[in-house]
């Protein structure tokens, strides 16, 4: 039951950035939970690529949003490999229409998954986290949670809720040796995007100063080196990764 390696839980692990953070996290050397509503095809190149690192991966079937799936996937994560070092919370959606429009399921929604979501999770796992003293949580929020964007007020206030709560825990666990930060992409090429308009998209990339889209690397690589003990001094920070979109 006892896992000696490093146990790391990725919320929305069989898609996009969760996906490739799950798999740089097992090149890092840690077993892996993918936490996520569906599981990924058998056949999913990141399975196969995390086994072929020689690390363990299970799957949890889980909705975030409900707060008593999440309690129950990590129970059963912790009976299985005795421990988790690290979360990753990674699982959202966005439901974008303009506030005269929105209505209370496309508000609840987002703020249910993209919210709600991430306190279930870091609720779950600060316990053993505080008992062990030590751990890393990185909170994966969005640039637009930061500067607000036109037809997103349920997503920009959900990711915006995100750094808040990213902050306090950071000061709610840092004597038990635990970090917690956030990450806020720009544009990155994921499956989330599949569903924006081209003019949107090209408007977006105008903002970029590094005049293209990210990788899910791009933001693996800096959720990778967060859970890592080079960057053990670093605490309620949220780094931007949005190739200048920001500024
Ligand atoms: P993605 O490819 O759609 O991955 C998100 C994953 O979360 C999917 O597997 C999705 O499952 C899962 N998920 C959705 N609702 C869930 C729930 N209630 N419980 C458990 N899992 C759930 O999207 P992504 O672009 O990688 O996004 C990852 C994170 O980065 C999100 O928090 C997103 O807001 C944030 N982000 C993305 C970008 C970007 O440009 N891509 C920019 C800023 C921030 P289904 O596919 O079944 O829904």
């Amino acid at each position: 039951m006892d896992n000696p390696s490093r146990v790391a839980l990725v919320t929305g692990g069989s898609s996009g950035i969760g996906s490739c953070v799950a798999q740089l996290l097992a090149r890092d050397g840690c077993d892996i939970a993918v936490l996520d509503l569906k599981r990924p095809n058998e056949s999913d190149s990141a399975l196969y690529h995390i086994q072929s690192l020689g690390k363990q991966v299970c799957f949890l079937e889980a909705n975030v949003s409900k707060s008593e799936e999440v309690n129950t996937a990590v129970e059963t994560l912790v009976s299985r490999w005795g421990r988790i070092d690290i979360l990753v919370n990674c699982a959202g959606i966005f439901r974008d229409q303009v506030i005269w429009k929105m209505n209370d399921e496309q508000w609840r929604d987002v703020i249910d998954v993209d919210l709600s979501g991430v306190f279930y999770c870091c609720r779950a796992v600060s316990p053993i986290m505080r008992a062990a003293k030590k751990g890393a949580i990185v909170n994966i929020s969005s640039i637009n949670g930061m500067r607000g964007k036109f037809g997103q007020t349920n997503y920009a206030a959900a990711k915006a809720g995100v750094i808040g709560l990213t902050k306090t825990l950071a000061r709610e666990l840092a004597r038990r040796n635990v970090t917690v930060n956030a990450v806020a992409p720009g544009l990155i090429e994921t499956p989330i995007l599949q569903n924006m308009s081209e003019t949107a998209r090209l408007d977006a990339v105008a903002e970029i100063l590094l005049g293209r889209t990210g990788q899910v690397e791009d933001v693996g690589e800096m959720v990778s080196f967060l859970c890592s003990d080079r960057a053990r001094f670093i605490t309620g920070e949220v780094i931007r990764v949005d190739g200048g979109q920001y500024i």
